[in-house]
């Protein structure tokens, strides 16, 4: 299927690209890795007069640690995440959420920032982030503004970024020693998106008791959600087959699922309590105590 025809723009720098969202407005969006978009452009569901391709600008792809967080350029491909050494030994949750995309093909192309920025909630990087805690950096006209991945998005396909921001970074909090996580996800088949999936972050106390906890759900709301009580539960617990049970039945309440090809809503809640219960002991064995 052929998409319908548009102005081609390739942009050096991001300034430049920035130019370009503002002169060309609502008929403009930018091309990252593909993947979401030209399928969509294939269907008729976008129709952007001007693809402002992002991929000639340097300087965009890189994971490394600084400042307190690891910060990871928007234009990151999938590959590379699932590649990073620092991303294997220290953010499995990362490296979880990053082997269930699609496939090797589709990973190759697609981007963290693209993930985030196309704002659908059947995604899978965005439950990581709101478990992890992440920070979107915007870059528009007016310089950079840090949102809180909690405020980033909005509803169906949409976020906080304005008509002439790009994503280009994001930035997680270096978890404290004794963190880790996991993602667990339910596909139809294999490189399918979730039928429903969860994004499970754990600090674990001198005691084994949970002192911080991140959840985040895909697919089963409007927008990427994030379990609040099942997170404020948590906290302080220890965590063993009851607290799981219970946070598990919290996370399931805290989601909005609505019945569709993926299966009926009620099927969807029961999903959720058992990933939940999945991912909470793989990110407490993680966490080391
Ligand atoms: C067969 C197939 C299976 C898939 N399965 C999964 C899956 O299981 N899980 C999953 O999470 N995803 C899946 N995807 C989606 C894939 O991961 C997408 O590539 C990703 O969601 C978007 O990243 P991209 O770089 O390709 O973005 P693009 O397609 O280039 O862009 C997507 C949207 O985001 C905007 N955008 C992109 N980058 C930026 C930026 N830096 N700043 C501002 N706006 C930006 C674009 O304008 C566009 O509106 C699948 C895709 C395919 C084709």
């Amino acid at each position: 299927m052929i998409p319908p025809a548009f102005e081609y723009l390739r942009p050096k720098t991001v300034p430049e690209a920035i130019a370009l969202l503002k002169q060309h407005g609502d008929e403009a969006k930018i091309l990252s890795g593909g993947q979401s978009l030209i399928p969509m452009m294939k269907l008729r569901l976008a129709r952007p007069g001007y693809l402002i391709d992002i991929n000639r600008i340097s300087g965009l792809a890189y994971i490394k640690e600084d400042g307190g967080f690891l910060k990871i350029g928007a234009l990151t491909r999938e590959a590379e995440i699932e590649a990073s050494a620092l991303v294997k030994s220290r953010y499995p949750l990362l490296l979880d959420t990053a082997s269930a995309i699609a496939d090797p093909q589709v990973r190759n192309l697609a981007t963290v920032g693209g993930n985030l920025a196309h704002g659908d909630p059947a995604n899978d990087h965005p439950a990581a982030m709101i478990a992890l805690g992440a920070q979107v950096v915007a870059t528009g006209p007016k310089g950079e503004r840090v949102i809180p991945i909690e405020g980033f998005f909005v509803s169906l396909f949409a976020t906080a970024l304005q008509q002439d921001e790009i994503l280009t970074e994001i930035r997680i909090p270096i978890p404290p020693p004794h963190s880790g996580g996991a993602y667990f996800k339910l596909e139809r088949k294999v490189g399918d998106f979730a039928t429903a999936a969860v994004a499970v972050q754990l600090t674990l106390d001198d005691k084994g008791a949970v002192q911080k906890a991140g959840i985040g759900l895909t697919n089963v709301g409007p927008t990427p959600l994030k379990a609040r009580s099942a997170e404020d539960f948590l906290r302080g617990k220890k965590l063993d087959a009851t607290t799981a049970a219970q946070t598990a039945q919290l996370a399931a309440k805290d989601a909005q699922p609505s019945s569709d090809l993926r299966g009926p809503a009620d099927f969807k809640r029961g999903v959720i309590g058992e990933l939940t219960k999945r991912a909470l002991f793989r990110a407490a064995e993680r966490a080391g105590r």
